[in-house]
This record gives C-alpha cells, structure tokens and sequence, in this order.
C-alpha cells in the first residue's frame, strides 16, 4: 500500500536525520553514547542462519494453540507500527500500558526476561489485548483484522531471531508447521525478511528518539511512549 501520512512523515524524517552520517560533528558525541547502549548495525541476510525445523510456515488453519492470545504474546510496537494503526484509523489498539507479566512468566525464557527488561519494552507500546489476553485485532473467527497491515512482530512469527547466536530460527509457540521448499515457498523469504526488519526497525527507533525527538514530536508519535 502506499504509504499514509504519519508513516510518510516517519519516512521523511528517517531521511532528514540521515542525510549526512550521524557520526559527523556535532553529532558525534552523541552518537558514540548512543552506539554504547544500542547496536547500531544492522542485520543482513547474510549475517544470520535459519535454523530448524528449516523453512517451515505455520498451518494456522489446523492450529488450536492461537498465538494471538496470551500475555506471553504480547505484540510490542515499533514507530512504523504505530504511524500505520494511526494511518489505519486503528489508534484504539496502541496501548502505553503493558500486561503485568507473573514472576514465573518473566523466567519461562531467558530471550523474554531480557526483553522484559529491556529500553525496548519499557519505552514503546503493545497492541491491546482484551479481558481474556486475546490481541483486540484479532476477529471472532480467529482472523487478524489488520492482516496484511500487521506489526513487524507478527509478519515475521513464527520466525525469531536469536542475536547472540546470529540465528533465525522457527518459533517452538508454533506447533502447527509444515516444511517447505523455501526457493518455491515465498512466505518463508517474507518471515524471514521480516525477522530481520523488526530487528533494524528496533535500530531505527532508537536513532530517531536520540537525534530527532523534536521530529517525532512534532509528527505526534511521542504521546504513545513511555519517556
Ligand atoms: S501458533 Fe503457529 S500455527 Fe498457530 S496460529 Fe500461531 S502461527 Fe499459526
Ligand atoms: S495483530 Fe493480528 S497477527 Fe498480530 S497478534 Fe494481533 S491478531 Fe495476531
């Protein structure tokens, strides 16, 4: 689709903040404090391996185990996430506020307690779920109502990166797979390539709330983060 106004805005300011190196005075100071919190280099194909079961894609159809429900699946929201709910007129599933996640919760997985603790998850905000822990897009009958404008999180599960391994590997939550042909099978190279994206988009995020808050501000992105 062709971009909506608040994501054209993040675009553009994306292009603004990086027109010249962000590590060039006087910006360099900054910058290097910035790269000391946050790994500024992005992730290419090339740096990561897909791991088993290799080149699966969900049969969601059969499945009975809804990764669209439950705390542990709450979605986290990158900026471009956000400018879309807005540009979709579905603002009324951004929530600032998280799920309050049990003690056994935090510890089922040393990738969650990391994130639990993370700048990423105590700054930007979640999809909301409804009384029952289900994600409030998904319908009635199971569907994602923003399917194929759907957060990062989501085009890429039940693909997941393991940074420290340099992996992409396939999601244990999902146990209703199959294993495909990945050369004839284009949805395994969209997972994919969306696991990375996430992984850069979470980059970018950082980048622009360091060196162009007052942009973001300005476009009205800030009031849906926790500062
Ligand atoms: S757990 Fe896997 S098969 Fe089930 S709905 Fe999620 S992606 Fe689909
Ligand atoms: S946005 Fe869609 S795919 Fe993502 S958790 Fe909600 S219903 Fe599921």
């Amino acid at each position: 689709m062709a971009f909506g106004p608040k994501r054209s805005a993040l675009e553009a300011l994306w292009t603004e903040t990086t027109r010249r190196p962000l590590w060039l005075p006087p910006n360099l100071l900054r910058y290097v404090r910035l790269s000391r919190r946050v790994n500024l280099v992005p992730l290419r194909r090339r740096d990561v391996r897909v791991e088993g079961p290799r080149f699966g894609v969900s049969k969601c159809n059969a499945c009975t185990n809804n990764c669209c429900v439950g705390k542990k699946n709450t979605v986290s929201l990158r900026l471009v996430d956000i400018a879309t709910l807005i540009d979709l007129g579905r603002a009324d599933l951004i929530r600032r506020e998280k799920p309050r996640f049990s003690e056994a919760d935090k510890l089922s997985s040393k990738a969650r307690a990391r994130f639990l603790a993370s700048d990423a998850f105590t700054v930007f905000p979640v999809l909301r779920q409804d009384e029952h822990d289900r994600c409030a897009a998904l319908s009635d009958g199971n569907r994602c109502t923003l399917h194929p404008h759907w957060p990062l999180s989501c085009a890429r599960f039940p693909y997941a990166l393991d940074l420290d391994a340099r992996e992409v590997f396939y999601s244990p939550r999902c146990p209703s797979y199959d294993i495909v042909d990945a050369v004839s099978e284009p949805r395994v190279k969209t997972m994919i390539d969306a696991t990375l994206a996430a992984y850069n988009e979470r980059i970018r995020d950082f980048v622009l709330l360091d060196h162009a808050r007052a942009g973001l501000e300005r476009i009205g992105l800030t009031e849906w983060l926790n500062l």
